[in-house]
């Protein structure tokens, strides 16, 4: 019997996933005193603070499962869980079974099937300015404020008796992006980065795993959008930091990395969190979104 009174539903065997969040990313901040006003400053250590507490937190949704073994839903449920997501500011939501493969190895985790939520990081202001205070403002906004939505839903779900877990935008015991490729919400682009129609890359992502019986994904047609990614390039040549390979590496477990890591995290410290990549795809920016040409 594990620590939470309850066997885990898989123990991560992935030996090329290992769970790491470089230290460093703990003690950023908004930039130099000199440039950045004690407001904006102020603002910033709110949500990295909230996202570091939510992160601690979502850990500890494996506690209070140990009666939870239902696994049907009324025929209502899904329509009134999706309303109550979206009350909460959720742009995506989508289901998966958990693929074991794209768990981080030796972390357990609790539920066979994936709830996927997602929530747009906004361009005015924001991701338009970076690298910037503003733009780290952003990001962290909504690690923050999804973390929370993210803990909020998998509370509800254990209030009904579905074992559940909740797995932060920060930091998740499994990989998002190829169970959100999966669950029909979008591609992976060249950047590393799960690019939607609707967003392009400007989305974070968070996952609740349950036992619950999940309903059918729809699936979309992303050709068009596979197409422009295919030949546009502009992250590979423009990332700050040279991190972006031009052909992802394959490791021997078969995942892809578009980035190499160390590099990027030091752009991250160097450029007020980067995210120069966020802002240079065609398919986020409003002005010239594909979906949105059409209208
Ligand atoms: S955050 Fe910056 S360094 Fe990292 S991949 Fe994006 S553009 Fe490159
Ligand atoms: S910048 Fe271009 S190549 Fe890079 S992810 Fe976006 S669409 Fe794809």
């Amino acid at each position: 019997m594990s620590d939470v009174g309850i066997e885990p539903t898989y123990i991560g065997k992935n030996k090329s996933l290992v769970f790491v969040v470089p230290k460093e990313l703990f003690s950023m901040s908004a930039g130099p005193p000199e440039v950045i006003d004690r407001e904006t400053a102020k603002i910033f250590s709110k949500y990295m603070r909230g996202t570091f507490k939510g992160f601690q937190n979502s850990r500890k949704t494996k506690y209070g499962n140990e009666n939870n073994t239902k696994t049907k839903v009324s025929s209502d449920f899904w329509e009134k869980f999706e309303n109550k997501a979206k009350n909460l500011n959720v742009d995506f939501i989508s289901y998966i079974p958990i693929n074991e493969n794209f768990i981080f190895k030796d972390l357990k985790v609790y539920g066979k099937n994936g709830i996927i939520l997602g929530m747009e990081m906004k361009w005015d202001d924001g991701i338009e300015t970076a690298p910037s205070a503003n733009c780290e403002i952003e990001v962290f906004r909504v690690y923050k404020l999804l973390g929370d939505i993210t803990i909020v839903l998998t509370e509800f779900l254990k209030d009904q008796g579905y074992k559940s877990e909740a797995h932060h935008p920060f930091g998740g015991k499994l990989l998002y992006g190829p169970h959100v490729v999966a669950a029909g919400l979008g591609i992976l682009g060249r950047s590393g980065l799960i690019i939607t129609p609707e967003f392009g890359p400007r989305q974070r992502w968070s996952m609740i795993t349950t036992d619950v019986d999940i309903p059918e994904s729809s699936k979309q047609n992303f050709d068009e959008l596979e197409e422009f990614c295919k030949n546009c390039g502009l992250c590979v040549k423009n990332c700050k930091g040279g991190a972006i390979y031009k052909e992802p590496i394959e490791k021997d477990s078969g995942i892809f990395t578009h980035i190499d890591r160390s590099k990027c995290i030091n752009s991250l410290l160097k450029n007020n969190y980067c995210s120069y990549c966020l802002k240079i795809c065609p398919p986020g920016i409003p002005s010239k979104n594909l979906r949105d040409l059409k209208k």
